[in-house]
């Protein structure tokens, strides 16, 4: 599915795909880490934005920022890929503290152009082991003279499922200081109502597993249609990602689902595209 992404990129910005190699125990991983840390403090890392439509009006009013990496000589490494690499050799820390940094700085920069588009940074399930991890988000909205209401954290589902206390403390801080936390790919792993309850969770994002087909789908649309529904009775803000149709979106539309996010939309682009996207649509 994501192959799909990275062959459009490809064919728009004229970089190879990178192939991953398949056995994870090869030396190759050690200098991939290695050349991931030089890009984080070289900065030659980018984030990307894709929009989230608000399906009641039809506005942008949100995008998810998605990392990438275009590893010199060898085109664009999957996210999923490095970021996997970050976790398992204990750099995951500093990857995020990048994204963080340049996240917030991206948000203040809508913020001053008059766009009131909250910006989603992923966390990996990693984080949420960091008890520094609160006031350091703290202090850089603060330092970029970001509302926390501007930002929105993703964690995934399987993340946060069997957590000790500590996590979810973590969880709690975070969201005490105003920004929203959401639940990543959800439906696909374990995570019950019952626990979901316990976690200071303003939104879920039906993972693209369930989205994807809709439009050909009767049990895709059944089971979306129901948690939708049971998510707003809950309280929840439900956002669907992976939206590749009008038939899925006018579905979505359809059953009160608040965000759409896909393909459809948008495609994650740089953050000059992004802006030039929303300055066209709404300007102001
Ligand atoms: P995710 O958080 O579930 O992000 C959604 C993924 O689906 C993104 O892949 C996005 O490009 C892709 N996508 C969006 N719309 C569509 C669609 O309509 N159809 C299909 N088939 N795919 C769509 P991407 O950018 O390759 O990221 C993959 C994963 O890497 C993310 O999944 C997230 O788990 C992780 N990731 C990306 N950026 C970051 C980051 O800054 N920090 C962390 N910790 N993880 C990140
Ligand atoms: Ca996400
Ligand atoms: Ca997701
Ligand atoms: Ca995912």
């Amino acid at each position: 599915a994501e192959v799909a992404e990275f062959a459009a990129l490809k064919s728009t910005r004229g970089v190879d795909v990178y192939d991953p190699p398949s056995d994870p125990h090869r030396p190759e991983r050690l200098s991939l880490m290695s050349e991931l840390r030089a890009a984080i403090d070289a900065d030659a890392l980018e984030l990307f934005f894709q929009p989230k439509l608000r399906l009641a009006d039809g506005q942008v009013d949100a995008a998810e920022a998605l990392i990438r990496w275009h590893r010199p000589g060898r085109g664009m490494v999957p996210p999923e890929m490095f970021i996997t690499v970050a976790e398992e050799t204990g750099n995951i820390g500093r990857l995020t503290r990048w994204v963080l940094a340049h996240g917030i700085a991206h948000a203040a920069e809508l913020i001053h152009a008059g766009h009131s588009i909250r910006v989603s940074l992923n966390l990996s399930a990693r984080d949420i082991g960091d008890p520094g991890l609160p006031d350091r988000v703290a202090e850089l909205l603060h330092a970029h003279g970001v509302p926390a209401s501007a930002i929105a954290l993703e964690v995934t589902e399987s993340a946060v499922i069997g957590e000790p206390e500590a996590a979810l403390q973590v969880l709690r801080r975070l969201a005490d200081t105003g920004i929203d936390m959401a639940i990543d790919d959800f439906g696909i792993g374990q995570t019950s109502f019952a626990y979901l309850r316990r976690l200071p969770v303003r939104e879920l994002k039906i993972d693209k597993m369930f989205v994807q087909h809709l439009a050909t789908d009767p049990t895709d649309r059944t089971i979306v249609r129901s948690l939708v529904e049971l998510g707003h009775r809950l309280g929840y803000q439900v956002t669907a990602e992976g939206v590749e149709d009008a038939e899925s979106m006018a579905f979505l539309a359809s059953v009160g689902c608040d965000h759409a996010q896909g393909y459809h939309v948008g495609r994650p682009v740089d953050f000059a595209a992004f802006v030039a996207r929303i300055g066209a649509r709404d300007p102001g």
